[in-house]
This record gives C-alpha cells, structure tokens and sequence, in this order.
C-alpha cells in the first residue's frame, strides 16, 4: 500500500472518539503501511498535557482495542505524535500550531500535505474553520478537513458553518462523517440491491409495499443530557444517519462506482424528497419523550434536562419521494432512547400478491446493521405433514472468522480520507436537502408548542417506544415488523 505523506492535526486529541476511535484507526492504517514514515499527528486540547504524555495514551487506546500487538510496532507509531495545548477560541495559539506543523513537515517530509480533524464539540467547528483560514495554517501541498456531525443544528448554521470551512477548503476537500457509512451491512446495501436480479427486479413501487427502519438505542441521555436537549432524536439521528440510510435505498443505480457517479445518483434522487407541511407532520410523524423506572429517571428529571423540555429523546416520522426506483414507497423509520434493545434493522416489506394457497406470510427483506450483521429474506414454502404454508428464512450471515476481520466504521473512512475517496462521505448539497426536511418537521412542532398543543407522547422505557407510532402508517394493513 502506498505510504501517504501527511501531518495530521486533531482538534480534540483528548477526547472520547480520538481515544477510542481515531487513534486504534490510525494504527491499524499504519501497520497496514497506509501511513508510515512520512506521517506525523498533532493531538490539540486544552490541557497542559506533553508529548510523551498523550503518546502513552495513544499506546493505551491501542491496547484497549487490540488483543495482541507488537509492542515495537505501537512504540514506533506512537513516536509520530506531538501535542499541542490549544484553545480553539484563542488566535495566538494557531501560530503556535502553524510552527509545529511546519517542523514536522520538514522532520518527516510530508510534502505540505495536511488532515484536520474537527473531533470536538460541534459548536467550536465554525471557530476551527475561520482561525485556520485567518492564520493560514493550511500547506503547500494537499490540504482535507474531517468534519464530525452534527454539521449544524438547522439549515441556516449549516450553511453558515461551511461558508467559515470552504473559504479555506474546496468542496472535494470537505469530509462530512457519518460513521453509518462505515458499517459493513451499510456498504452492502449498494452491493445487493444491484447484483441480485432477485432483489433489483422488485426494487419498486410495484413490489415493494414500504421500507421501514429503526435504530434503537438502549442507553438514555446518560451524561448528555445538556447538550442533547438542544438537539433531540430528529437532529441527532434521523438528519444524519437515517437520511443517508434512505438514501442508499432510495437512489437509482449510479452509471458507475466512483464517487462523482454515486453522488449525482444520490443528489438527483434528493431533488425529489418531499418536504412535509405542517399538517403532513402531525399525521404522519410521532415525538415521544421516555419516562422513569424503578431505577432510571425520566428524560424531564435527567440531569442539567429542562423539566419542561420538549425535546424528543423519540421520534418516527415518514419520507417519500417522486422520482427513483421506489417513487411513492412510504419508507417509515423510528429511533429513540431506552429501546428494549440497541438494535439497527431494515425491513423491506413486500406487497401481498394473490396465490391460490389465500393465506401466505409476508415475504420481506430484512438487513440486520448491529448489532449483528446479516440479510435475511423470509420465504413462504409447504408445510411437511399438514396444508398450509410455512415460512422460512433465508439468511446471509458472516463466519465469527469474517466478522473479525470486519474494519471499524473510522477506520475504513479514515482510510478514504488518506486516499482522498468521498464516496462514503456527505456532499453539501446532500446535507442542505436533509436540512430541508428536518428544518420543515422541527418549525412544525415548534408552531404547535407555541400553541401550547405539542403532542409529545410519554412512553415506558426499555420497550418499543409510543403506540402512538403504530397509527402512521398509510394503510390499516401495514404495521411495524420488528415488534
Ligand atoms: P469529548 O467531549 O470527549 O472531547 C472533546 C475534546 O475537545 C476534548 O479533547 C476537549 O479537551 C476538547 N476541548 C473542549 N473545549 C476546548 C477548547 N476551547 N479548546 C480546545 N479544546 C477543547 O467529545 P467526543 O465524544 O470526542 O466528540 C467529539 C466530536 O465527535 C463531536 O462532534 C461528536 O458529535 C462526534 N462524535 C463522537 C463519537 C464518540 O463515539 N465519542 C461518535 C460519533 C461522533
């Protein structure tokens, strides 16, 4: 593999997805040869740490994560990197920045080359943007910025926030995250929906009766309950990784696999989303908020929570479009806090079709993203002894062997960003669509709190969220098939 030269400066270098994400990533990357010698990585945050100090945490983050390494190996990676005290919001220290990156340029002749990584509170995102403009801290050579969500909290910061990043990057330049697209059973979606005739011949409306996904959290708000109070489920999951999830199952074919085709097949695809009206979100959408227990509190008595919030720690909701393969697919999607499970699935639930047999199960597709990962399509076939029609599942799994040699989500995206691969990543005009549709659900609650008439649903936790998203479906025949 090609040994890419780089200086890598993360912002954030002692926080949670540095440590447990980005730093077992990059050693993986390293030991595969993808960076090698001519790579250095600036951690930045706050405190005073040295550069001994942050390797000996690079070198643990890498034994947590790893049963049995090299210990000479995780040496030698953590003698590539350096750490800078950094406040975001303080100009002075850019130049500091600026001179170290300019050092270690010269030390591992990484050709001008630089990564930022905006692993940090998305509130200092703008702030990162502006001062690496203003104090120019960008290289000679190539020059890529990771961007962590949540880009924004509605559309107008969003567009905000990437006025501040493309006056020092280019749009090619822009890696907008989403883990979700790292996940195996993610990238497989492409894959089976355009190999199997079985699968692409009844990609339609004429097939396929709606689409259906959750993504189930056990945990509550634990110690977020700040910051989440300002965001909600809507912002925090569906703008993100259910919209991109839609899309990859909504596109039409891309003409090939690059990542200009495949965003020009999403993006012609987004054109034709449809924005709800106010009275389309209070049909066709649900907000619920979870009560307490025995020993957990309820979302309203969770720490540094609004005890009037209305923020949704719930929400199931509809989205459709009128152009691509499943135009006028209703495909309902849900996701919530103290679900009875952490759980992501896809259920691609098919029409019934008259047969002599009357009664048959219904034949669905169902992709399993975690916490295993399998596809599985449920057949109808004859019974053994007896009339009837009994149903069996055929599944598509991974050996425990196959499984463990399955790349983390960061590691895989990380891997893109060196070799410089958007594909996998959110383009702007992408994003701004999401924005479209999140913003129109969002004003409409917020006209109906300011009625004082918010319907916010109080649902049990550790079950399936509020029954009051079992009365969104379009037809009484439809319902939600993981139960
Ligand atoms: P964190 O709170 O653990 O880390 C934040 C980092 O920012 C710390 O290093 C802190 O010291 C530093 N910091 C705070 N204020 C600063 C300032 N004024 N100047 C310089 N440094 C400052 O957060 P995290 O969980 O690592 O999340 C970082 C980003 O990654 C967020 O955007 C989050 O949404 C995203 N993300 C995190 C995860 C995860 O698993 N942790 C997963 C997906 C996305």
């Amino acid at each position: 593999m090609k040994n890419i030269p780089v200086i890598m400066i993360i912002f954030g270098g002692s926080g949670d997805l540095a440590h447990r994400k980005l730093y077992p990533s990059l050693f993986n990357l390293y030991e595969q040869g993808l960076i090698h010698d001519n790579f250095a990585v600036i951690g930045t945050a706050r405190r005073p740490w040295s550069h001994e100090y942050l390797r000996e945490q690079v070198s643990d983050a890498i034994h947590e994560t790893h049963d049995q390494v090299d210990e000479n190996e995780v040496k030698a990676f953590a003698s590539h990197f350096y750490y800078q005290s950094h406040d975001v919001t303080n100009v002075e220290h850019y130049v500091t920045l600026k001179k170290l990156a300019q050092e270690l340029d010269d030390r591992y002749s990484a050709q001008g080359n630089r990564l930022f990584y905006m692993a940090m509170a998305p509130r200092f995102f703008g702030t990162i943007a502006t001062h690496i403009n203003d104090q120019h801290l960008t290289g000679s050579g190539f020059n890529r910025i990771v961007v962590e969500k949540p880009f924004g909290h509605d559309l107008a910061s969003a567009e905000q926030l990437n006025k501040e990043i493309t006056a020092s990057f280019d749009e090619n330049d822009i890696f907008r995250i989403d883990h979700y697209l790292g996940k195996e059973m993610i990238q497989n979606i492409m894959p089976m929906r355009f190999t199997n005739p079985l699968i692409k011949n009844i990609w339609s409306g004429e097939y396929i009766k709606n689409i259906q996904i959750t993504l189930a959290e056990r945990l509550g708000v634990e110690a977020r309950g700040g910051y989440y109070d300002t965001s909600g489920a809507l912002r925090d999951m569906v703008q993100n990784h259910i919209f991109q999830i839609i899309t990859l199952l909504a596109m039409p074919e891309p003409k090939d696999l690059s990542s200009d085709s495949v965003h020009q097949a999403k993006q012609e695809l987004l054109k034709s989303l449809i924005i709800p009206t106010p009275e389309e979100v209070k049909k066709n959408f649900v907000r619920g908020q979870y009560l307490g227990s025995d020993t957990t509190f309820a979302y309203k008595k969770e720490p540094n929570v609004d005890p009037d919030s209305t923020t949704e720690t719930y929400v199931a909701g509809k989205a459709k479009f009128t152009s691509g393969p499943i135009a006028g697919v209703p495909i309902y999607f849900r996701t919530g806090k103290e679900f009875k499970e952490k759980k992501t699935r896809i259920d691609i639930v098919l029409k019934h079709i008259n047969n002599p047999y009357g009664q048959a199960h219904s034949n669905n597709i169902t992709i399993e993203v975690d916490p295993e990962s399998k596809i599985y399509i449920t057949v109808n076939g004859k019974k053994i002894d007896e009339p009837g029609i009994r149903r069996e599942d055929l599944t598509y799994v991974f050996s425990k062997e196959e499984m463990a040699k399955v790349p983390d989500g960061y590691e895989r995206l990380l891997h893109d960003v060196f070799v410089n691969d958007s594909t996998n990543f959110t383009h702007w005009s992408e994003l701004k669509r999401y924005w479209e549709f999140i913003d129109a659900v969002e004003d409409a609650w917020q006209k109906e709190n300011e009625a004082g008439n918010s319907e916010i649903a109080q649902y049990l936790p550790y079950r399936m969220g509020p029954k009051e998203a079992d009365n969104i479906f379009e037809s009484p025949t439809e319902h939600w098939i993981y139960e």
